[in-house]
């Protein structure tokens, strides 16, 4: 297979030489073979991206100052040539994160486009909003953008979380600086690539490749206006106290461990295509997954069975391959860090009932056996912990307000699932559980509702008008006019 080499980074609406040597290689986690490389950027190439994105959002003419119609008609081609590009985005990020290509196919061919069409359609459809004062004087109310932001994404979805900032933000008039995750660069230079070819203006889009202290580096950079970020908890708190400090807008989507709820009402035998997705999707590499479920004790064994031969029937392999559900982990050093849940699942008590090690047959890459626990307590390692691998627990409740409590039971709060074929009580239960989002009988996000979690799981939303507000400043205009006129 050919490999994919880049020798310029995407700064200015240009191709610019990187201001350092050295490269970020990517590595296949279904090989291990050598795929491709790109420059990793420096501080010195996130002053010149910042510095580009600065001023074409200072720019009188520029980006900021067009009106939001504009803006959509560049973003609606820009959609249209990510989709153009789609198939071979999908292969990249396949080939860099082991996901299954069929998912990698429905995901982040369609979220990018799907996504920059309705933030367009959005900020076109805002207008100013005119108020009559309670002190009889109008007040007009405008939705600036906020300025220069600093998008910071993860490898697992690369595509799909790069455009829950990307588009808002474009949409809304904002510039941006983009630092992809080292392990998920070339599918970033797909984005790039077709920013170019819709001529999107020279800085409104950089994009700067590299790891995390040039990350750092670019979220106390003195001429950001905002940070959003996708990942770690450990890292959304460091970079919330910086911005803290800076009193810098930030939007930090972090880690989950969400439960998914099975009611003793629950058909999960005529659902399992969508509990699949909802706790697996993605070789368990995704933070909304339900990983912990929850079963009533007079269902507990029935459920761990169903749930035990779902796991245990999925087909584990190349992602490249159609038929592949499981694929290899991203790196081997993550899947050190969840072998080693696994061990402490095991030295805890907790019953493995398929899985537990690794795929006979697949040698190369960094495959795990999808696993199942059972017996499990509420504070278990594996009941309490994100994992980001393909393992779930079975935890059993006595009834549903002890299924609520141990729902909540958890330092994070970003999605959920209740399973039931009631779908008053599901709601009545939904709304308990202490989570950004929660699904009932299946977990699927869509861009008109927000999306974000509670506590550890991170700080405001994206995602819908809530997550549009989050790149917008309004700007209240005293008129000094009668109400009347
Ligand atoms: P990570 O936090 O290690 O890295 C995420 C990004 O931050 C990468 O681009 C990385 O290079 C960069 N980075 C690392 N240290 C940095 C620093 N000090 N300052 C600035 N940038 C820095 O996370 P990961 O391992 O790539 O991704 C997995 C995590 O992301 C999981 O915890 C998962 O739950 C979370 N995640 C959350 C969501 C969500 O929307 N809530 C979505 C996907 C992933």
């Amino acid at each position: 297979m050919a490999t994919m080499e880049y020798d310029r980074l995407y700064i200015g609406g240009e191709w610019t030489a990187p201001h350092g040597a050295s490269s970020i290689e990517v590595h296949s986690p279904a090989t291990e073979a050598y795929i491709g490389q790109v420059p990793e950027g420096t501080e010195q190439d996130i002053d010149r991206a910042v510095q580009a994105a600065r001023a074409a959002f200072d720019d009188p003419q520029g980006w900021s100052q067009w009106t939001a119609a504009q803006r959509a008609e560049v973003l609606r081609r820009f959609a249209d040539e990510l989709e153009g590009r789609g198939s071979e985005t999908a292969r990249r990020v396949t080939m860099q994160n082991g996901m299954p290509i069929a998912l990698s196919q429905k995901w982040e061919t369609s979220n990018p486009a799907m996504l920059l069409r309705y933030f367009s359609d959005l900020v076109v459809g805002q207008v100013d909003d005119l108020r009559p004062g309670l002190k009889g004087k109008q007040a007009l109310v405008t939705h600036d953008p906020i300025g220069v932001v600093a998008a910071i994404v993860p490898w697992n979805v690369p595509q799909s979380i790069t455009f829950l900032k990307l588009a808002p933000a474009l949409a809304a008039g904002c510039t941006i600086v983009l630092k992809p995750a080292p392990e998920t660069v070339l599918d970033a230079m797909v984005v790039a690539e077709a920013a170019m070819a819709v001529g999107l203006p020279g800085g409104v889009l950089n994009i700067v490749p590299a790891g995390g202290p040039t990350g750092a580096y670019l979220v106390s950079h003195p001429h950001v206006d905002k940070v959003s970020f996708t990942g770690s908890p450990g890292v959304g708190k460091a970079i919330g106290e910086v911005c803290g400090r800076m009193l810098r807008p930030v939007t930090l989507e972090l880690g989950g461990k969400s439960a998914a709820i099975v009611l003793d009402d629950a058909d999960l035998e005529s659902s399992l295509e969508a509990f699949l997705s909802t706790t697996m999707s993605n070789n368990g590499q995704v933070c909304w997954l339900s990983t912990r479920i929850l079963a009533p004790r007079n269902r507990y064994e029935q459920t761990v069975e169903i749930v035990t031969n779902l796991v245990a029937g999925l087909a584990v392999g190349d992602p490249l391959t159609p038929e592949t559900q499981v694929g290899p982990l991203v790196s081997e050093r993550h899947r050190e860090r969840v072998e080693g849940l696994i061990r402490q699942g095991v030295a805890q008590g907790g019953r493995v009932t398929t899985g537990g090690g690794r795929p006979t047959g697949l040698d190369r890459g960094w495959y795990v056996q999808p696993t199942v626990f059972a017996d499990l307590d509420r504070k278990d390692v594996i009941a309490q912990q994100e994992i980001f691998g393909p393992v779930l627990g079975v935890i059993p409740y006595t009834d549903e307000q002890d299924a609520i409590n141990i729902a909540n039971d958890s330092d994070y709060g970003l999605a959920g699932s209740v399973w039931t074929t009631d779908q008053d009580r599901g709601l009545r239960v939904a709304r308990q559980v202490r989570t950004g989002t929660i699904g009932l009988n299946g977990y699927a996000t869509d861009p008109v509702a927000p999306f974000g979690g509670v506590k550890m799981s991170g700080l405001g939303r994206e995602l819908g008008p809530e997550g549009l507000g989050h790149y917008q400043v309004p700007k209240s205009i005293f008129l000094n006019r009668p109400n009347q006129s």
